[in-house]
């Protein structure tokens, strides 16, 4: 993958919280290909973009594990993948 574009993570993430799910759909929109288009998806999802996150962020108490973290908390969603991995 080439390097990562933060213009291109802000797009998608912003197509993500607006519901579109498809790698196709965003790479369409985005104007990447959908393999590229996946490969962004993955690091958001997985938390490898925090630093790039939202300007507005806000440090919040983690419901599930109590810490001072970034809502979502990315242990604890790291915790539920795992879980999710039978
Ligand atoms: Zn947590």
């Amino acid at each position: 993958m080439k390097r990562i574009d933060q213009n291109i993570i802000k797009q998608i993430k912003g197509l993500l919280k607006n519901g579109v799910r498809s790698a196709r759909e965003i790479g369409r929109i985005v104007g990447i290909n959908h393999h590229t288009a996946n490969k962004y998806v993955d690091l958001i999802k997985n938390g490898g973009l925090g630093n790039l996150e939202d300007d507005n962020r806000v440090y919040e108490k983690c419901p599930t594990c109590g810490g001072k973290v970034l809502m979502p908390c990315i242990a604890c969603r790291a915790e539920e993948f795992a879980q999710l991995k039978i």
